[in-house]
């Protein structure tokens, strides 16, 4: 297996996703310059795009449609090279859902909504004007899967990649972006009993939760053609606890998620229980107007000092001719230099534990099953930010993290409406209480310290400033973890009907 994503600290990934000409010649492309430009910004890991939003490839392939515009040159084929050359790691990217090509060439790949419509990205998620650009979306369990599968059998044999790196792979939980109503997957449904247009909760959970196992058996298949044309190549993809379930985080060589803008991002990847987390800090998007690079520093310093390796992603900055925007490495450069002299400091490096906020999986998809899965994470994110506020150091926990050595470091394992909570997942958060109940005090000017008095039982009185989302306790007392939330906040709706995983 290759290990070499460990060392690595400092990736870049320049986004590609291009109609064809005029938009693009590539008429000036030049891997070599790249590549140098590269190294001279300091750059240890380099995604190198096989297959863009648009359906584009940028290699020769025989399954799909190479960019018209390379007129046959192997684009990607010029950047692995240079890469090995300078020895500079390449991972490929390869994205999954969104898919132009695909989408409007076969007709029944598409992913088809609950209205009985062709999705399309910026309708499913709302997105305006800001991006003109939608995508279509196709279903990777109609014939699209094999034709993914044979496009990462191509890239695996021909080139010397180090890994694979999976786009738009999973979006989240919700319902209207994840289950699909073409032919192929209603009859699939049908042979299992489930029904896509059931408002039962129990059912809507259900069709979830078949999604999610249809990912994690997708990125299987997907990692064994890996096996079969290029063993040891590492594999990731784009989401973290709140877009992929466990059963695909679990089976990635690293784990990854955008988001470095925001701390708790880096705080929930290290705490996913995965080695080498790597988070993506959007400097390349908005720097040239909107963040100064003083800005992107604090971002990356954060991100390193969460024991993250850090990701810059660069989408605006590709010219027609194919050439790349000369400030931008200079940008990255500049921020690449310090990490490189901090990162030993930090690789391995365990964190203080004191606070945990729990992720309950299945609350996740519950939230997911009525389309508001975003509102978990806010209750996740919010809950780390308050206590990064009052300077207590605050890990995220998820449900799969439950064994005695887990729980035992922290202090005070916070619930912020976890409703899905399993009976083994409450037993084991009564078990951590009996073992030596947390003793918590709100944080005041005064007293700013969490303690953990063994047997003590005493009720904690809860900061009102940190009751806006509702927060949850276990007690030793309790067989299972309750509820303490403020039930006038619009956050804290109940389930319709309680459900365990
Ligand atoms: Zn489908």
């Amino acid at each position: 297996m290759s290990d070499k994503y460990k060392d690595t600290f400092r990736v870049l990934m320049i986004d590609q996703h291009f109609p064809d000409a005029p938009y693009i010649t590539f008429s000036r492309f030049d891997a070599a310059d790249q590549v140098r430009r590269c190294k001279d910004a300091a750059i240890d890991s380099l995604h190198v795009t096989t297959k863009c939003h648009w359906g584009h490839s940028y290699y020769r392939t025989e399954t799909g449609l190479m960019h018209p515009a390379l007129k046959g040159r192997d684009m990607v084929g010029e950047l692995v090279a240079e890469s090995r050359r300078a020895g500079i790691e390449a991972i490929a990217y390869y994205c999954i859902l969104f898919e132009n090509l695909a989408a409007r060439n076969h007709r029944d790949w598409r992913f088809i909504t609950k209205e009985g419509k062709p999705a399309i990205r910026n309708e499913l998620f709302g997105a305006t004007g800001a991006d003109s650009w939608r995508w279509d979306m196709p279903c990777f369990m109609t014939g699209y899967r094999q034709y993914c599968l044979d496009q990462i059998a191509e890239i695996a044999a021909g080139y010397e990649f180090d890994g694979l790196f999976l786009d738009i792979f999973a979006l989240g939980s919700d319902q209207r972006i994840n289950v699909c109503h073409c032919a192929a997957c209603l009859a699939r449904y049908a042979e299992r009993g489930l029904d896509p247009h059931s408002d039962d909760p129990q059912m809507k959970f259900a069709l979830v939760k078949h999604w999610m196992a249809n990912w994690a058996e997708f990125l299987l298949e997907i990692k064994g053609v890996l096996r079969d044309h290029r063993p040891g190549m590492s594999v990731s993809v784009n989401g973290g606890p709140f877009y992929e379930p466990w059963s695909v985080l679990k089976e990635l060589s690293w784990p990854y998620s955008e988001g470095g803008e925001n701390p708790h991002n880096s705080v929930v990847l290290r705490g996913l229980g995965l080695g080498s987390p790597q988070c993506g800090i959007p400097c390349g998007n908005d720097a040239y107007d909107a963040w100064p690079p003083d800005l992107v520093k604090i971002m990356t310093s954060t991100v390193l000092a969460h024991g993250c390796r850090t990701f810059f992603f660069f989408l605006q900055g590709r010219l027609g001719d194919g050439t790349f925007e000369e400030s931008k490495y200079d940008f990255v450069r500049r921020i690449n230099e310090e990490t490189a002299a901090k990162q030993e400091y930090v690789k391995d490096a365990e964190p203080l534990k004191a606070a945990a906020v729990y992720h309950s999986e299945a609350t996740w998809m519950e939230y997911g099953s009525r389309d508001c899965r975003t509102r978990h994470a806010g209750n996740i994110q919010v809950a780390i930010d308050a206590f990064r506020a009052v300077s207590i150091p605050c890990e995220f926990l998820p449900s799969w993290r439950i064994e005695p050595a887990d729980l035992d470091p922290f202090q005070l394992v916070v619930l912020p409406e976890q409703k899905c909570v399993s009976d083994r997942e409450a037993e084991a958060l009564a078990r951590y209480v009996e073992r030596g109940a947390p003793s918590w005090r709100p944080a005041t000017p005064e007293r700013s310290t969490t303690r953990r008095g063994p047997g003590r039982t005493s009720p904690w009185p809860i900061c009102p400033a940190w009751t806006t989302r509702g927060f949850a306790r276990s007690t030793a007392r309790s067989t299972s973890a309750a509820t303490c939330a403020s039930t006038s906040m619009p956050s804290s709706e109940s389930c319709a009907r309680p459900i365990t995983s």
